[in-house]
């Protein structure tokens, strides 16, 4: 086998915030053949030992040659990233300017970052040694376990792994003693793959798909190589039953198929949906499981074993042996973009994935977001339509609640509470929507109207009630209830308007004969709480849900015809652009849990602006004609889907360190951006100028071209990370899809 020649060098990405590679020489007796790019190596740096990727192999260093460091070894014999994990991981690098060793570090699990073994299961033989085979057992003296040992495993010529050697009641001391004496030898042994039967795919039969569905499915399962799909279908239209036929079809030509959804803790109807359907290996990827269970689905995922991979974010890095499908659910969801360190957009790299690897990607919503249906209306994407829902179920009805100048108990209008009590008795189940998890969005004094901000954030702190304590939402901290004002020392202090705590307790006593469920960040925490809630639900007895954004995702809560939603006006006075985008989008999730049974849903929302336009047209003409109207708007200002945008951010302990900072790099980047026709905006202050300790500046970049914007940002980011240092805490956003 070939050997390094004396310009062999490797290049390896490490975990450390730089945006480079590090060079170092393989071991003279390592086989060049495995110095394979995604392979793990271990490496000195500086006093320690890291583990990185192989990047490539190239002649020559551009570091010089002369005293580069030897790697310490390396550890796999396959490497961990196939060839196409490595290509899109170089290309997210490239494209959000993020340092390559901690992109690459995300499509690893835990274990394979941070550990020595090998990602492949390996099981140790132990087998006797020629020594071991002749050597007379009157010669080994009293050690009766080792006589032992030796006796079992002559009656074994070929050797015995680890757990059956304990079975025969050999115990791992016993081993090494024998391994010490050179009469034993140990073997690492790969169990072999078991690919799964391409004879056997489902467990159960499909639904028989109604017209609509159909006309979707066919154009997905007719093509071949790479294609976008846009499923647009209204909530319960069937859009699962979609995804699992495509499966099907991908599975019976003896691919993979991948599945990302925004959170798997919450609706693990889904995953059972997946799981009932196929006899073939299912695994799923969540926040639940230990680094132990994530590396044992990532190996499945990797070496083929697994038929489905199903996901939240991080799952799209997962490598895979013979992907044929990627599919994201709910592609509107904004849990897909990370939102600190390596900020990627899983949906947007699931298409460059699919790309690369020339396979169907589908992404699915019933309300897309406005890039993805502007790709749709170019032509760039396949749109696909589901306008009704499957089965009998009929739309929901909304009923907009004007409650300007009206009485309301505990923020409720008579109307929405003869309404509730109405679908009570009659055995349904109700759900009241609020976005404001605790008792109250703030505790006043009502003499002075003091309250207590956060001492590290511009945020008043929320007020809970069980237990009592006050909480910043924004950095987590906590503080016992004040007993009087801090200004005035008055003891009055009020809580002031509504979250979901203060909801519950107001419901419980409104309709004392029914059951409350809250279910919020606070009621889900534990481990099967939500398991618990939902089962509950199930059940079917008549109830009111109280809860956040939560509630609104994918569930099918059959026995609810009834969602209030308490008071939209928030987001629709937002300060951020996309703000009006993320309401509508929430607005049409929590009315989609209406009515998904037999009886019909209503929706009832409270508003003081029963005149907003974009209200009024989400709500006459539809999510379709809403986004319209939204995208006209954003056209004339230049924003996404018709410019592009990224931010640079700063952040310093300091109040003026950080803008200062940026006017800097405004200065030398503003004549460095006019050529490129890119525009830079600001510094200004982050929609929350501080948290967590730090006061926070933004620039802003838009550029008409996303290629002309890439090559401003690589430059500048470039430029900044030399000046930076390690000063000051520093990052770059691509496509943010917030301006916090
Ligand atoms: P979506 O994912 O679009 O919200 P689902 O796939 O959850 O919708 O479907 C909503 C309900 O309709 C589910 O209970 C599902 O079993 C049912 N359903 C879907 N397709 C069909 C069909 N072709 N025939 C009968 N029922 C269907
Ligand atoms: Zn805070
Ligand atoms: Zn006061």
């Amino acid at each position: 086998m070939a050997k390094p020649g004396p310009h062999t060098i490797i290049q390896v990405a490490l975990p450390v915030p730089l945006r480079r590679t590090f060079d170092y020489l393989p071991k003279p007796d390592t086989p060049i053949n495995l110095l394979q790019p995604g392979t793990r190596v271990k490496v000195p740096f500086g006093k320690r030992q890291l583990i990185g990727i192989i990047h490539g192999v190239i002649p020559h260093s551009n570091y010089g040659d002369d005293n580069l460091k030897t790697i310490t070894g390396l550890l796999d014999d396959e490497a961990a990233l196939g060839p196409d994990l490595v290509e899109l991981c170089r290309w997210a690098a490239n494209y959000y300017h993020h340092p390559l060793g901690d992109v690459y570090a995300h499509a690893l699990p835990t274990l394979l970052r941070n550990k020595d073994e090998s990602w492949e299961e390996v099981t140790t033989r132990w087998k006797l040694t020629q020594k071991g085979r002749l050597i007379g057992l009157d010669q080994m003296g009293r050690a009766k376990r080792q006589i032992h040992a030796l006796e079992v495993l002559r009656e074994h010529p070929e050797g015995l792994h680890q757990p059956l050697l304990k079975g025969f009641d050999v115990e791992p001391a016993t081993l090494k003693a024998l391994l010490a004496k050179g009469l034993l030898d140990q073997h690492e042994d790969r169990p072999p793959r078991q690919h799964w039967r391409q004879d056997r795919i489902l467990a159960e039969s499909p639904l028989t798909l109604n017209e609509e569905q159909r006309y979707a499915l066919q154009p997905i399962v007719d093509h071949e190589g790479f294609r976008t799909f846009l499923l647009e279908g209204v909530t319960g239209s069937g859009k699962t039953e979609v995804y699992l036929q495509a499966i099907h079809h991908c599975l019976q030509q003896g691919k993979q198929a991948m599945v990302l959804v925004p959170e798997i803790g919450l609706t693990p109807q889904t995953l059972h949906r997946f799981q009932n359907r196929f006899a073939v290996p299912v695994v799923s990827f969540h926040s639940h499981l230990t680094d132990r269970e994530r590396l044992i689905s990532w190996r499945k995922a990797r070496n083929g074993e697994a038929a489905i991979v199903l996901g939240t974010r991080s799952a799209l890095l997962c490598p895979m042996e013979n992907l044929g499908m990627i599919i994201v659910d709910e592609e509107h969801d904004l849990s897909y973009k990370q939102q600190e360190g390596f900020r990627y957009n899983a949906r947007d790299l699931a298409v460059i994935r699919a790309q690369k690897l020339g396979i169907p990607v589908v992404l699915g919503s019933a309300t897309p977001t406005l890039e993805t249906l502007q790709n749709a209306r170019s032509g760039r994407y396949e749109h696909l339509t589901l306008s009704r829902r499957a089965g009998d179920a009929m739309p929901p009805q909304f009923r907009v609640l004007d409650i300007r100048q009206k009485a309301l108990t505990h923020g409720m209008a008579p109307e929405l509470l003869a309404e509730m009590e109405s679908r009570l008795k009659a055995k349904q189940q109700v759900l009241v929507f609020i976005n404001r998890r605790g008792y109250a969005p703030v505790l006043m004094c009502h003499d002075c109207g003091w309250f207590k901000e956060c001492p590290h954030c511009d945020h008043r702190m929320t007020c809970h009630a069980n237990p009592a304590h006050l909480h910043c939402h924004h950095c987590n901290h906590q503080l016992a209830i004040p007993r009087y004002c801090g200004n005035c020392k008055s003891t009055d202090l009020r809580p002031i308007g509504m979250g979901t705590e203060r909801l519950e307790d107001n419901l419980t006593s409104l309709f004392p004969k029914f059951p409350v469920i809250r279910i919020d960040r606070d009621t889900t925490q534990r481990k099967q709480a939500m398991a618990k809630h939902l089962e509950r639900i199930h059940s079917g007895e008549p109830c009111i849900l109280v809860g956040t954004q939560m509630l609104a995702k994918g569930h099918h809560f059959p026995k609810v015809t009834l969602v209030a939603v308490c008071d939209i006006d928030a987001g629709l006075f937002a300060a951020d652009f996309r703000a009006t985008e993320h309401t509508a989008q929430l607005l049409m999730q929590v009315a989609g849990r209406a009515g998904r049974g037999v009886d019909q849903g209503m929706v009832f929302l409270q508003t003081h602006q029963p005149g907003h336009p974009l209200l009024q047209t989400l709500l006459s003409d539809g999510y379709g004609e809403f986004a319209t109207e939204l995208a006209n708007e954003r056209r004339l200002m230049g924003m996404p889907p018709f410019g592009y945008l990224a931010l640079l951010r700063a952040e310093s302990q300091d109040p003026r360190q950080a803008s200062q900072f940026l006017n800097q790099v405004e200065r030398w980047l503003q004549p460095m951006a006019q050529p490129f026709a890119v525009e830079v905006w600001g510094p200004a202050p982050a929609l929350m100028p501080k948290k967590a300790r730090r006061y926070r500046f933004q620039l802003m970049l838009r550029g008409e071209q996303r290629p002309a914007l890439q090559q401003v940002l690589k430059q500048a980011v470039k430029k900044i990370e030399q000046d930076a240092g390690n000063r000051l805490k520093w990052s770059v956003d691509v496509d943010p899809v917030t301006l916090d």
